[in-house]
């Protein structure tokens, strides 16, 4: 449960970004090392004492975007997405399953099975263009989680209606940083700091410090919100980075599953900080879906705090 929500209304006039913050390197006394890749359609950045780290991390996210990309041919969800049904392996069931519950928690607002409305939109292909309403009505026809079944006896996961495709753009990142800090942790890893592209774990400490994560606020002149963390979660969802403008109107890649239409409201952001990657996705997705109202959700998650930027008026 949400018990306790702290929200802060920061009003920003520009675009605003997560980054990590790296304390001033002490190369000899305190070296970090930091390296980058790009997976799951995103850079991710591992930085830890552990010259170990990058490299289990790495291979680890590898593996969940093995499972759960829609653009790769091997994967299961691209299987799914292609025949409707498949026996999953238990990653993929599981994730599929808490993406229904939050399908639940937020009345609807969050919903993998928007697929056919992200297509259409032109964000899977970065093609980017405004549907037809006639062509967004038949999409819609084919959104909705509860068209999920999920048979927990032998994983199989089945779509009720053809044409149905779920993108898990909101959670898969979240939940690929849980398994990669898993993996550390195994393998005796104790500090490390991920960002798979907003989605941020902090491992332990830099060195006797907690990791520092940073708000970014450039356009506002006022100070970055700079977070201070060990073991947490942090993850940010707006629309300031992936959108397109036509005739002056910004649409961007979260979308109403209702109206089909990109969600368009006051904030230009929502951070969660919470105890693991895969809730704060999802929540972080969720919230700005919902305006800010965090009041659906604060019933299922303890210890989580939200922190909501506003577009100044
Ligand atoms: P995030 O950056 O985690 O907030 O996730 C945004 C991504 O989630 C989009 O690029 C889409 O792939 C997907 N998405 C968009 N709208 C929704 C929604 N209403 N529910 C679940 N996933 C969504
Ligand atoms: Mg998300």
């Amino acid at each position: 449960m949400i018990k306790k929500i702290t929200i802060f209304i920061i009003l920003v006039i520009s675009a605003i970004a997560l980054n990590t913050v790296r304390s001033p390197r002490k190369e000899t006394k305190n070296p970090l090392f930091s390296e980058e890749r790009v997976l799951l359609g995103t850079f991710v950045k591992v930085i830890s004492p552990s010259d170990k780290a990058a490299e289990i991390a790495f291979r680890e996210i590898e593996r969940i975007e093995g499972l759960l990309s829609k653009y790769k041919p091997e994967s299961e969800v691209y299987r799914l997405n292609k025949t409707g049904k498949i026996k999953a392996s238990p990653e993929t069931f599981f994730i599929i399953k808490r993406a229904k519950e939050f399908y639940a928690l937020s009345n609807g607002a969050f919903d993998i099975t928007l697929g056919p409305l992200v297509d259409l939109w032109g964000f899977t292909e970065k093609n980017y263009r405004v549907p037809h309403k006639k062509d967004l009505n038949k999409a819609l026809n084919l959104v909705g989680s509860d068209k999920i079944i999920l048979r927990e006896e032998d994983n199989v996961i089945q779509f009720l209606l053809p044409g149905m495709k779920i993108d898990l753009g909101a959670i898969a990142k979240g939940y690929a940083v849980d398994c990669a800090i898993e993996k550390l942790k195994k393998a005796g890893i104790k500090d490390c700091l991920i960002n798979a592209g907003g989605q941020v774990y902090c491992l332990g400490k830099n060195y006797s410090k907690p990791w520092r994560v940073s708000i970014r606020n450039p356009g506002g002149g006022k100070k970055n919100n700079i977070l201070e963390l060990r073991d947490k979660a942090v993850s940010t969802s707006g629309i300031y980075e992936q959108n397109f403008i036509k005739e002056s109107t910004v649409y961007g890649h979260i979308i109403n599953p209702k109206t089909g239409m990109p969600v368009e409201n006051s904030l230009l952001s929502v951070t969660i900080v919470t105890g693991n990657s895969l809730d704060a996705d999802a929540l972080s997705t969720a919230i700005f879906i919902l305006g800010g109202k965090t009041k659906a959700l604060t019933a299922a998650f303890k210890d989580t705090q939200a922190i909501i930027i506003k577009k100044i008026r």
